[in-house]
């Protein structure tokens, strides 16, 4: 197993899949399609039948069950990294039996001062950056590990397995990727987003998400005969921010605890304008902390004039755990196939959203598995291959019949 993981895991990490938020064509970026055609490539030479949808960049492709069984999961990955950090000739570096010390890399250091897994994987491989580019461990750990697992029931025919129903999907990292995914067509009972950090971990609760736009018109009169007239745009947006509830930023909060983050500010005496972005685990104070905003807008009319502050607040995705709860037949299926291979399944609250978020709000319930990777998004990006492995017996389990 180790080898074709690893293989598949750099063969990957070396084609430029960044997206990109400033573009207004589906996928974001045309390279995309470069690993797209790649996978549809090492599905057929695992004689399979892979479909690339031309249109949008999702590489789909389907096992049967060899035992009748009438189950079938889904598995997703993403192909795309992210946009603000390059992706471009990834050069991946492999420390095997890693002594513990710090890595050095162009320009930057591994440090476990700075990073305290670090110690926990001495004696391991390690795989990182050569400190110019991501790795793309996000998400092509997750890619790899979903191509390891199909490659071992096809050379192990004779383990039984559920119907396997594969998608690797773009533009996560921007958001929106799956718009246009048939969720119905695609026909699982349920799937999971291998997309996650921790090995051993099964996420199904993230944010409730939305957005809000604050403008805000002033009155701009000569600051000489200001008295009694002038109304500051910018200083009221001052005083908005002032009114909502300093224990509720991203700097102060952890775990469940939402937050409205003052993402842009900006004004002159005539107009104003903030972004906020508001977060909550919990729908019921999810939308008290929406209210909040409008509740100042309107105290904020009353003393300034109706039309001073509008608020335009947009929900961007929900916390899966609403469904979840339902039917949590896809979080036992993935703890049990954690703890038969002797470890403990470990669950946090994600702090963000997952494009299992969407699936799962549109009818597909879909947790997030975790992949052996660490530290995305950034030159300090790596990979831990014993841990990778470990995702790829996961992913078996779950796919085995019980
Ligand atoms: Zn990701």
């Amino acid at each position: 197993m180790n080898n074709i993981l690893l293989d598949y895991f750099l063969n990957y990490v070396k084609i430029d899949t960044m997206s990109s938020e400033d573009s207004n064509t589906t996928p974001s970026t045309m390279k995309q399609f470069d690993l797209a055609r790649k996978l549809v490539k090492d599905l057929k030479d695992l004689g399979l039948e892979p479909k690339l949808d031309e249109k949008n960049c999702y590489v789909t492709c389907e096992l049967k069950s060899n035992c009748n069984s009438n189950l079938t999961i889904g598995f997703f990955a993403h192909m795309d990294t992210i946009p603000g950090f390059s992706g471009t000739n990834v050069n991946p570096q492999i420390i095997k039996n890693y002594d513990g010390k710090p890595i050095k890399l162009k320009g930057i250091t591994l440090d476990p001062a700075n990073f305290e897994f670090l110690p926990n994987l001495k004696g391991k491989t390690l795989i990182t950056t050569d400190g110019t580019t991501v790795l793309g461990a996000d998400d092509k750990a997750g890619v790899s590990e979903i191509m390891t697992m199909l490659n071992y029931f096809i050379t192990n025919p004779t383990v039984p397995h559920v119907n396997i129903k594969v998608a690797f999907t773009p533009d996560e990292e921007i958001g929106g990727g799956l718009a246009n995914f048939d969720i119905k067509g695609f026909n699982c009972n349920y799937a999971y987003t291998v997309d996650g950090e921790i090995y051993n971990e099964i996420d199904y609760e993230n944010f409730n998400a939305a957005s809000c736009s604050i403008d805000i018109k002033g009155l701009d009169i000569h600051p000489g005969n200001a008295k009694d007239k002038m109304i500051n745009a910018s200083l009221v947006a001052l005083e908005f921010v002032s009114m909502l509830d300093p224990k509720l930023r991203p700097e102060v909060t952890s775990g469940y605890e939402g937050f409205n983050h003052l993402c842009s500010i900006e004004g002159v005496c005539g107009n104003s304008h903030m972004e906020y972005i508001i977060r909550n685990h919990d729908a019921k104070l999810f939308l008290e902390q929406k209210n909040s905003f409008i509740d100042i807008a309107n105290e904020l009319n009353k003393k300034y004039g109706k039309d001073t502050v509008k608020v335009t607040i947009k929900d961007q995705y929900k916390n899966m755990r609403e469904w979840i709860d339902k039917d949590p037949s896809c979080v036992y299926r993935a703890k049990k196939a954690i703890e038969e291979l002797g470890i403990n399944a470990t669950s946090e609250p994600i702090r963000g959203g997952t494009d299992g978020a969407f699936l799962t709000r549109n009818g597909l319930n879909t947790p997030n598995l975790g992949t052996g990777g660490y530290n995305p998004h950034g030159p300090y990006e790596m990979a831990c291959l014993e841990e990778m492995e470990m995702v790829v017996k996961i992913l078996i389990n779950i796919a085995k019949e019980q």
